[in-house]
């Protein structure tokens, strides 16, 4: 039965069989020693010309034919091997390693398959390698030990999330990833509609409107592990996909959600072994923020937490609702800063009914940031069509157009909505300030180039002139 590299160390003296890649090798006089790699980590297998056999079980290979067979292994072939699991002689452990104590001395090998030489050194931390080239062979790039160590850490680290929102009665929802624009600032990708030429859905730049229409819909508690798909202009901690921990609660104030989820950011982090600077998170606003930091995000570590490893969080509230758009998005009117589906603070409903002080609405959003990053943001909402429609007639929008986009939420809103609020945390944030990587690449399994490309398969692509008929769609000419 096969058992992990992790589990040599218990298992001296006794038989064992493996698999993995091959990682390294190095000779010493006749003897060949081969790392191999699986998911756990590495181990070393010895390869001697003389060795005794012990393929227990198995007809024994030959000797010379093991040796000869371990002397043509290349890197990254896909092996099995048994052996006895055997204490390396003394001074010559391996400290770097967890199964450094001990070695297996090969008595059976099989190749399973063979390897090319990869296009670029897999044992390091790949940093310095050509980011086109590391993407197309991203799934090459992954089997390096930071990457198999950040994706791990992501994978924790929604695990907790779960388990945080399930005890606290939260129910997970999928929502549709075919829909209607849902603004979020950015622009949206579309896709065009078959059934209905000349008719396109959006893809969802967030939950936002289902996970209202869910808190209409009665459930109260919802969260999901949501896909944000944004057109928009690439950064390092930007990419066209992110995922979000997307929740929504009923009957809440402010304070209840931020409560909420600072808990779950505490136990999460905290079980993953971090240590948090300041508890409770400080509370900034976001003039404050403004005139000490020239920032809404910033970063509250001095020198010293920075080489602990600390993590810094803080809330900003009391942003202004509006701004003039300078994206272009809005032809330069007034746009929203963070949510058009957020409630003003109580005090200002009254201005934002009347289309008055626009400049100096406050919006009930709440924004987390970490060590310099904004790591989730969220508001109350409005649930009155009165005041969702007010915020769609600030930003110039026509009655016919808040009608055609966004009738359904005004639909909705007359039918007993309760008052909610919920917050969305970019995943891939939030693991660039545990991992301490400075990119998004680095955090997801595959993540776009720079240049807007997906990860191996070799999207935007063309497509066939006969699928374009299909949808009505005629490409235009360069100019
Ligand atoms: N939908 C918001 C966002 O994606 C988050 C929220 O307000 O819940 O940023």
């Amino acid at each position: 039965m096969r058992i992990l590299s992790s589990e040599v160390v218990k298992k001296v003296d006794r038989e064992v069989e493996l698999y993995g890649w091959v990682d390294g090798r190095r000779d010493h006089g006749k003897l060949i020693f081969i790392d191999l790699r699986d998911r756990e980590g590495i181990v070393q297998l010895v390869f001697t010309p003389h060795q005794s056999k012990h393929g227990a079980g198995q007809a024994p290979q030959e000797t010379s034919d093991i040796y000869k067979l371990a002397d043509a292994l290349r890197p990254e072939w896909v092996i099995r091997v048994r052996g006895k699991v055997i204490k390396r002689p003394a001074g010559m452990e391996n400290p770097d390693l967890k199964t450094g104590e001990c070695e297996i001395a090969v008595a059976s090998l099989e190749v399973l398959n063979e390897a090319e030489t990869p296009p670029f050194p897999l044992d390091d931390d790949g940093y310095e390698i050509n980011e086109e080239l590391r993407l197309k062979y991203r799934y090459l790039d992954l089997r390096r030990p930071r990457l198999q160590k950040n994706i791990k850490l992501r994978s924790e680290f929604i695990r907790l999330i779960r388990e945080f929102l399930f005890k606290k009665d939260f129910i997970e929802i999928e929502t549709p990833i075919l829909t209607k624009a849902t603004p979020e600032g950015a622009r949206d990708f579309i896709v065009p509609s078959r059934l209905q030429p000349g008719k396109f859905f959006a893809l969802p730049q967030s939950p936002q409107q289902y996970k209202q229409l869910l808190m209409i819909a009665g459930f109260e508690r919802y969260f999901q592990i949501a896909k944000a798909i944004r057109d928009e202009d690439l950064r390092a901690d930007r990419g066209f996909e992110h995922s979000q921990i997307d929740l929504e609660m009923s009957f809440v104030k402010r304070e209840d959600v931020m409560t909420l989820d600072e808990e779950m950011i505490t136990s999460v982090v905290e079980s993953l072994g971090y240590k948090i600077k300041e508890k409770p998170f400080p509370v900034v606003t976001y003039r404050e923020a403004m005139d000490k930091f020239g920032a809404d995000k910033f970063d509250l570590r001095s020198e010293s937490d920075k080489k602990e490893g600390l993590l810094a969080y803080a809330w900003v509230v009391d942003f202004p609702f509006f701004e003039k758009d300078k994206y272009g998005i809005n032809n330069g009117n007034w746009t929203f800063t963070h949510n058009p589906f957020s409630q003003p603070k109580e005090e200002h409903i009254d201005w934002l009914i009347k289309g008055e002080k626009v400049e100096e609405i406050l919006t009930s959003q709440y924004d987390l940031v970490c060590n310099g990053l904004e790591v989730g943001g969220g508001s109350i909402r409005s649930n009155k069509p009165e005041i969702l429609k007010a915020v769609f007639k600030v930003m110039s929008y026509k009655d016919e157009v808040i009608e055609r986009e966004f009738g359904h939420m005004l639909d909705a809103f007359k039918f007993g909505a309760p008052p909610h609020g919920g917050i969305a945390h970019g995943v891939e944030r939030n693991m660039m300030v545990l991992s301490g990587e400075s990119y998004l690449r680095e955090v997801q399994a595959f993540p776009q180039t720079g240049s807007g490309r997906t990860s191996v398969m070799d999207a935007p692509a063309q497509v066939d002139k006969k699928q374009l008929d299909e949808l009505g769609i005629e490409i235009k000419k360069k100019k």
